[in-house]
């Protein structure tokens, strides 16, 4: 039986240290953390603190045994191989990690595909792989609510025959669900590399890569449970091998000398210097708790929470809505008439409650939308309904001030 008041009670940081109860809808930014990941983190820190791959002694091993057991953890989660799984520090490394390996299989005549809503981690490092290739970069673009029409983007992907297709699984902007399944086989028609940003679908969608049949797909762990400065990219083992190593140092190599290197094979080849092992601890925890509940009722309450929530907001005649709320991982993003998104988070913070304002670093989709930015609540499996009334008690207390 899906519990929330038991699950919310896993999580610290729903309980400020005043004994206030936190409203919390900013989970597309970073979610909250499970008590049994923090223990997880400490744990490592207090009682098995040793370097990983190095060293003979006991603590060394033990820690290297968890770190890999971990790997296929989280391996197992996506449906892929450990071997197929680079650890990094976020998603944004995971691309850039991606778009410098690709750089020497790409050339003038090359087109990049990515769509208009991406956030600018799936966007700039591509511009820069362009710059260093002489490839092109193009967009699908968006309609004026910020969504992707599949016929459109099939258009485009039959005309430009792109050698590169990277797109969003989910909008951190609006939550729109992706159909990267379709738009991927038909890249594949024509041998492009496939990346699928999964950053915000990791915790909603309990995504399947080899479902997807991407080539690539990134992930941040914070955003699924974990904590901060750890990420993962899966790869197709062969195209994991095809790629450039990125960044460079010890751990990666077979044989070094002073004119040249022998680099290990995948993922190894990509882990250079000393990972962030405690984090990957942290996230072994978050994966082994989100394993011990039933996926589809954590969706289930989400899908009926979000429900609820536009149902509240569509009341507001001077709110906009934007985005795809057919289709959506739980995120809503709006404007209210000439109100500035800052101003009203602002207001909404001190009635108490947590969201998101700005361009949400998706600038161009911003433009698009004919937008300086949004308001945005992000909702996880942890908010219950008291969240969205409280949300909404503060909307309109907020907007009376304003008027
Ligand atoms: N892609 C998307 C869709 C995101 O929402 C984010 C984080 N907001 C990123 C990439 C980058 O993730 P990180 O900052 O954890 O590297």
């Amino acid at each position: 039986m899906f519990d929330i008041d038991a699950i919310r009670g896993d999580f610290p940081a729903l309980i400020h240290h005043q004994q206030q109860e936190v409203v919390y809808l900013d989970s597309a930014a970073t979610s909250q953390k499970p008590q049994c990941v923090i223990d997880a983190i400490c744990d490592f820190y207090k009682n098995g603190n040793a370097n990983v791959h190095r060293g003979a002694h006991r603590l060394s091993q033990l820690a290297t045994k968890s770190y890999e057991e971990a790997r296929e953890k989280a391996a197992k989660f996506i449906n892929c191989q450990a071997k197929e799984l680079v650890w990094t520090k976020g998603a944004t490394e995971a691309i850039n990690l991606v778009a410098y390996g690709l750089t020497h299989l790409l050339g003038k005549n090359d087109v990049i595909l990515i769509s208009e809503l991406e956030h600018h981690a799936n966007i700039v490092p591509w511009q820069q792989l362009a710059k260093r290739s002489g490839a092109s970069l193009r967009a699908i673009p968006v309609d004026s609510d910020g969504i992707i029409h599949t016929e459109q983007a099939l258009a485009l992907i039959e005309e430009q025959k792109p050698k590169v297709l990277a797109i969003s699984h989910a909008s951190n902007a609006l939550g729109n669900i992706q159909p990267v399944q379709t738009l991927i086989k038909a890249a594949k028609a024509h041998n492009a590399f496939t990346l699928v940003d999964g950053a915000q679908s990791l915790l909603h969608l309990r995504p399947d890569v080899k479902a997807l049949d991407c080539d690539f797909f990134v992930f941040s762990a914070h955003k699924c449970l974990g904590p901060t400065g750890l990420g993962a990219l899966y790869g197709r083992y062969q195209c994991l091998e095809a790629l450039d190593v990125f960044q460079t140092g010890g751990e990666m190599v077979t044989k070094v000398s002073i004119k040249q290197t022998q680099f290990n094979p995948p993922p190894s080849k990509f882990e250079t210097g000393t990972p962030n092992i405690a984090g990957v601890l942290g996230f072994s925890a978050a994966i082994d708790y989100l394993n011990g509940l039933e996926s589809a009722q954590l969706r289930e309450h989400e899908l009926q929470l979000f429900t609820y929530l536009c149902e509240q907001l569509a009341q507001f005649s001077e709110v906009r809505i934007l985005g795809d709320m057919d289709n959506n991982i739980g995120t809503i993003s709006f404007v209210v008439g000439g109100e500035h998104p800052y101003d009203l988070a602002t207001l909404m913070d001190m009635e108490g409650i947590a969201l998101r304002h700005g361009h949400h670093c998706a600038q161009p989709l911003m433009s698009a939308l004919g937008v300086n930015g949004t308001v945005r609540v992000s909702l996880a499996f942890y908010n219950n309904k008291a969240d969205v009334d409280a949300f909404i008690t503060a909307l309109t207390n907020t907007l009376e001030m304003m008027a």
